[in-house]
């Protein structure tokens, strides 16, 4: 029997319903046999009226398998293009049949599962909100080779379909059926096959209700054709603009963006081949790789558990102490009560708790009056957070998220005051950004049920969390950090306890190098440069301003009372800017009156002429290529050394949380998924030029020559 269901009833509609083997519809081979067989007997069908394509699974229609597209290699590309063709023309056909076909739209339909619905006449959604619809493959370095770009412009005009394509857009039902991507809607399942069948048989010219509007006579592109003026303008320009966002490091945009244009200028099925080709030779790109390695694969091994004791039974927290109502003690009080649990705020005085509560209050009204959610819905959101200055509050909460100011002693009092308020079995989360755990626990009477819990600002908008496990931390106590992270919502990386834990320490780096090269007399403006050209969000010293170059100082001397100053490597070259910076110059960063920077009242920046003065040889240079990749190597070199010696306890936390936490370029599909698509014989070999040139720190990591020689990949 077929995965796909063939029904006719007595209207001479035929409602085919995709059920594949596993548990979604994929573009896969049995998807490719059962689409050719079903077309091929529909074409055959006698007395047809007009076809609904439905499905039997909670999701429409996943989309291309993307183990396959990882497995095609460079020399696949024939099979790889006939593959592809052979998915294009059954859907070609299937539009070419003459009556009307209808997507009945149960579930998510992102990718080639909406690519099969636009080849529809008429697509009925059910308005539910497991219905998301949508071309996200240029989040993954990919473009909708199944017809998505050819149709979505044939449909839109190029204009229009530009940003769906660009940017990977999901929509509801609600907001597809506004963009004129799905014609109707219903309110429930049941409604959904009847609603598409009653459709059909409304329909009193069947043919003509079975024709694309492509395949009209006289069809003219919406939104006018590429020599109209304002297109003409769009096509000289976009690229530009396009080029300006991309940096050149993403090759996905460019080519969807050449193919969208190709189908506004040329025949439809010409156009198609393109888009196939472009599919084709996007899949083959390294940085394709990378990001559905790290962006699908990694990302769902992680968010599923992949670093949570499995033995451990999942658990959800009810009740939250915050303490600390700063910046992060506000965030983490919003998104718990995001999430439904009681928060219990509390800072040294109530009007300082209230007015951490009072962030929540102000996005929360941003939320409402986006129309995002109810009033109703916000008071109750708002209901769940106490703030106060009493200790007795937090009785009974089973989970404690410290978050008072970046001091040893302090968090040591806190800890021995409060910790006796936690429920039986209560857990205690520190969100320190730099002590040592284990250090932190040494106060605590249960140091099995102590844990850093490392959040991100602003907390509300970050999507990680980074989890510290001490020496001593239970394996319980990481599940229920690990299950409260998942409850609010956000991705959890597990690792070891080290200084500056794997993100911060792997972060430091950068800083780090950009400082230097400042030191040795570049220009910081082509540091700076160099930073974003090699994907970064900003440049090292823009970002040093934002930490601020005085908490670099306070860091810097809590390690040193440690012992542990210059753990990881010689900081002093970097320290010594930093302290005369803000030792001599008053320069501590962007909330200190300024930086590296100087802030003007308009919000621009330009850097502080000061800099020049002290540092700039014009005499200097150093190669740009040289320049990037040692920004970018001193980070894939500490992340490595975190793997080597166990702060990394995966390869996936180290390139979900280089990506999600680090600002690591999405092209590297994080900062250990580089070396695999860059080469690890190339890498290693590229250290040691960059360690002859500029010095021990790019001396390839001894994991690195492992792998090497093993001749394996770091997975
Ligand atoms: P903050 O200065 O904005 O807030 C600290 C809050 O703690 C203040 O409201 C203060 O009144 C309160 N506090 C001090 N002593 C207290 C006590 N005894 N009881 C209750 N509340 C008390 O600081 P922040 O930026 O929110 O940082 C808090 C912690 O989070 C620090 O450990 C910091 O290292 C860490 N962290 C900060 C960031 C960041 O980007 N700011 C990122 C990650 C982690």
């Amino acid at each position: 029997m077929s995965v796909f269901k063939y029904e006719k009833d007595a209207d001479g509609i035929v409602t085919v319903t995709m059920d594949m083997t596993g548990p979604v519809n994929a573009m896969n081979e049995e998807y490719r046999l059962a689409m050719d067989e079903t077309i091929a007997r529909l074409e055959a069908e006698q007395g047809l009226s007009g076809v609904v394509l439905a499905s039997a699974k909670k999701v429409f229609f996943a989309g291309g398998d993307l183990n396959d597209l990882l497995a095609a290699q460079p020399g696949d590309e024939a099979a790889f293009m006939a593959e592809g063709e052979r998915v294009k023309s059954g859907l070609r056909r299937l539009e070419k049949l003459p009556v009307p076909v209808v997507a009945a739209i149960n579930g998510a339909a992102l990718g080639g599962g909406f690519e099969i619905a636009l080849a529809c006449n008429y697509r009925v959604a059910c308005d539910d909100r497991n219905v998301q619809l949508g071309l996200p493959e240029v989040s993954l370095g990919l473009l909708p080779g199944g017809g998505g770009v050819v149709r979505m412009v044939n449909l839109l005009g190029l204009e229009k379909a530009l940003p769906y394509l660009l940017e990977g857009t999901r929509m509801d039902a609600a907001a597809a059926l506004e963009a004129g991507l799905v014609h109707a809607l219903v309110e429930s399942q049941e409604q959904l096959v009847p609603a598409a069948k009653a459709w059909i048989v409304g329909q009193s010219d069947k043919a003509d209700a079975g024709l694309q509007p492509w395949d009209r006579k006289g069809f003219r592109l919406p939104g006018g054709s590429v020599s109209s003026p304002q297109l003409a303008q769009l096509i000289t320009v976009a690229p530009a603009m396009l080029r300006k966002k991309t940096r050149g490091l993403m090759p996905a945009p460019e080519v969807i963006l050449d193919c969208a244009v190709e189908a506004a200028r040329l025949d439809f099925d010409t156009a198609l081949k393109i888009e196939s080709r472009g599919l084709t030779w996007l899949a083959m790109t390294p940085v394709a790789k990378n990001m559905i390695s790290t962006f699908f694969f990694a990302m769902n091994r992680v968010n599923r558990g992949g670093s949570r004791p499995p033995a451990v039974p999942p658990q959800s927290v009810t009740r939250v102490g915050v303490l600390g109502a700063g910046m992060m003690g506000q965030g983490i009080a919003y998104v718990s009560a995001m999430a439904g649990i009681e928060v219990v705020l509390k800072d040294i005085s109530v009007e300082a708790a209230e007015k951490g509560k009072a962030y929540s209050e102000a996005l929360l009204a941003k939320r409402v009056q986006r129309g995002k959610m109810t009033e109703e819905k916000k008071e109750q959101v708002l209901d769940l957070i106490l703030p106060t200055a009493s200790n007795d509050d937090l009785a009974g909460c089973d989970f404690i998220v410290e978050a008072v100011f970046e001091n040893l002693s302090l968090k040591h009092k806190i800890t021995r005051e409060l910790e006796g308020q936690l429920a039986a079995g209560g857990v205690w989360g520190s969100n320190t950004s730099s002590l040592p755990i284990t250090e932190l626990a040494a106060a605590s009477s249960k140091p099995e049920n102590f844990i850093g819990v490392h959040f991100f600002s602003p907390v509300d908008k970050m999507p990680l969390v980074e989890i510290i496990c001490g020496e001593k931390t239970s394996d319980e106590t990481l599940a229920r950090a690990y299950d409260y992270a998942r409850q609010i919502k956000k991705t959890p990386i597990v690792v070891n306890d080290s200084l500056g834990f794997f993100t911060s320490r792997t972060f430091g780096t950068y800083l780090d190098e950009g400082v230097r090269m400042v030191k040795e007399g570049l220009h910081p403006v082509q540091v700076e440069n160099m930073g974003k050209a090699v994907g970064m969000p900003v440049g090292p010293l823009a970002v040093y301003d934002e930490v601020s170059l005085e908490l670099s100082i306070k860091a810097q001397a809590t390690w040193e009372e440690m012992g542990e100053l210059d753990k990881f490597g010689d900081g002093s070259v970097a320290r010594d800017v930093i302290n005369a910076m803000v030792g001599e110059h008053g320069r501590g960063g962007r909330h200190h009156g300024g930086g590296f920077y100087e802030y003007a009242a308009d919000g621009s920046k330009a850097i502080w002429p000061g800099l020049l003065e002290l540092y700039y040889q014009p005499g200097i240079s150093v190669p740009e290529q040289d320049m990037r990749d040692r920004l970018l190597f001193r980070q894939v070199i500490e992340a490595l050394r975190c793997l080597e010696s166990g702060v990394l306890r995966t390869v996936d936390d180290g390139n979900i949380g280089s990506i999600m936490g680090i600002g690591a370029p999405p092209w590297t599909g994080g900062f250990i998924q580089f070396v695999n698509t860059y080469g690890v014989e190339r890498f290693v070999h590229r250290c040691e030029d960059l360690a002859a040139a500029y010095g021990e720190r790019f001396q390839p990591p001894a994991i690195a020559r492992q792998k090497l020689a093993a001749g394996e990949l770091f997975e």
